[in-house]
């Protein structure tokens, strides 16, 4: 029997190729399959039409060993996997009785007659097995020929997913190579995508030829780079520990900059840093208008540590909730490290807590000036031992430059709760 080792992923429906709807299920099924150590090879959209997807699903079968289809089951004349599948395959179709019933019984369980359209869904290829489903009309279906298999999965993504769960528990399991792929994520801020790119790319060489090969992947977003890196193996502690060690290895390459290894967010790793230690924060934000402490209420049990917060905007509110003096703000600008420094203090006193943060800047596209363009941030924070500020120059529109400034803000407070 062949080993199910790559495999490609189909989604049907026109609805993916407008402006307005995105194929989630291949992310699902991806996952599911990396599980089983079964590789995705290639994935594509195609609309409700037969030709396309005839076209897609032989070229698919000349490549990988197993299509995975999703969408188009339904009972409606534009729902054609069913057909085409077989066709391609060379399957005839024939009722099966037992399912018409079946389909038959969810309706009349809702005091519903059954549809005469929906005896389609009971029309099975000859030789196919049926998956059952219990969240909706349309059953799965397992095709196989020549040591190839299609499994065509209904649509929506509650009734796909525990069809799917239930053949990675079962034949899918025994298909496929017998190995685990597993992943880490990698984040890392305060340095640009070359950057992490040189100072880890002496690593590639060593992880190639290691007795568990490392896969890496970088990818830049704003504020911060990800590493991604991928290892696979017949056991899956073994793999486990191969990532472990090459975590370590970027770790000690790039060093502080690194703030999460295990794909956990900014947010979350300051919020970790404030319960062990201890501590609350307070937030004075001026241009980042409450994203900071948002994004630090994102994480569940926030309440522990954040202590209160304020959205300055305006000069007078700096000087009125904070105590910013307003000569201070007249000699050296809004957006400037004095002011953002006594927006820290302010607060820090005001709120009681250990931690704050000030956050001052100019997002745009208005308000800047040669001295200080637009993306020019002032941020400190102020913690029991020390007082730290810095102004960064951030780039983009103003959503980007107030992401940018919280993503800042937020590490300046991570990297001084790690300082031993
Ligand atoms: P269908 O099985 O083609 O009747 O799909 C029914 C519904 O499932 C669609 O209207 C979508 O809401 C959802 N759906 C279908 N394919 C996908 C996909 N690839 N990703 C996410 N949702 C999907
Ligand atoms: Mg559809």
């Amino acid at each position: 029997m062949t080993r199910l080792s790559r495999a490609a992923i189909l989604a049907v429906g026109s609805e993916m190729l407008t402006p307005s709807r995105l194929d989630t299920n291949s992310l699902f099924v991806t996952e599911q399959l990396n599980r089983l150590g079964i590789e995705v090879a290639l994935k594509m959209v195609v609309g409700d039409d037969r030709d396309e997807l005839a076209r897609a699903v032989t070229m698919m079968l000349s490549r990988v060993e197993l299509v995975v289809c999703t969408g188009g089951l339904g009972p409606t004349d534009d729902d054609v996997t069913r057909e085409v599948v077989a066709e391609v395959l060379g399957l005839t179709l024939a009722e099966d009785a037992a399912m018409t019933e079946r389909i038959r019984s969810r309706f009349s369980n809702r005091g519903l007659p059954m549809p005469e359209i929906n005896r389609r869904q009971a029309m099975v290829p000859v030789g196919a097995t049926v998956i059952e489903n219990a969240h909706g009309s349309a059953p799965g279906l397992w095709l196989e020929r020549a040591g190839r298999v299609v499994v065509l999965l209904p649509g929506p993504p509650r009734e796909l997913q525990p069809m799917l769960r239930g053949l990675s528990e079962g034949p899918l399991r025994d298909r496929g190579p017998g190995l685990s792929i597993v992943r880490r994520v990698i984040r890392i801020t305060g340095r640009s995508e070359s950057h992490t790119e040189e100072a880890v790319r002496g690593l590639y060489a060593d992880w190639a030829v290691a007795p568990i090969p490392i896969a890496a992947t970088i990818l830049a977003s704003l504020g911060q780079v990800e590493l991604q890196l991928s290892a696979r193996a017949t056991d899956a502690g073994a793999a486990e520990a191969a990532l472990a060690a090459a975590t370590a290895d970027v770790s000690a390459a790039i060093g502080a900059d690194v703030y999460s290894t295990d794909g956990r967010p900014l947010e979350e790793v300051v919020g970790r840093l404030l319960v062990e230690q201890g501590l609350t924060v307070a937030v004075a934000e001026s241009c980042t208008g409450g994203l900071t402490t948002s994004r630090l209420t994102d994480v569940p049990g926030s309440s522990r540590y954040v202590a209160q917060a304020v959205v300055t905007y305006s000069n007078e509110s700096k000087t009125s909730l904070l105590g910013v003096p307003a000569a201070m703000i007249e000699e050296h600008g809004a957006v400037s490290e004095p002011v953002a420094r006594a927006m820290a203090q302010g607060m820090r006193d005001r709120a009681g807590s250990e931690v704050a943060i000030g956050v001052t800047g100019i997002a745009g596209p208005d308000g800047g000036s040669p001295a200080k363009p637009v993306g020019t941030v002032a941020i400190a924070v102020v913690t029991p031992h020390v007082i730290r500020s810095r102004v960064f120059r951030f780039t983009g529109g103003r959503d980007m430059v107030k992401f940018q400034a919280s993503q800042a803000a937020l590490d300046m407070v991570r990297r001084l709760l790690q300082e031993p």
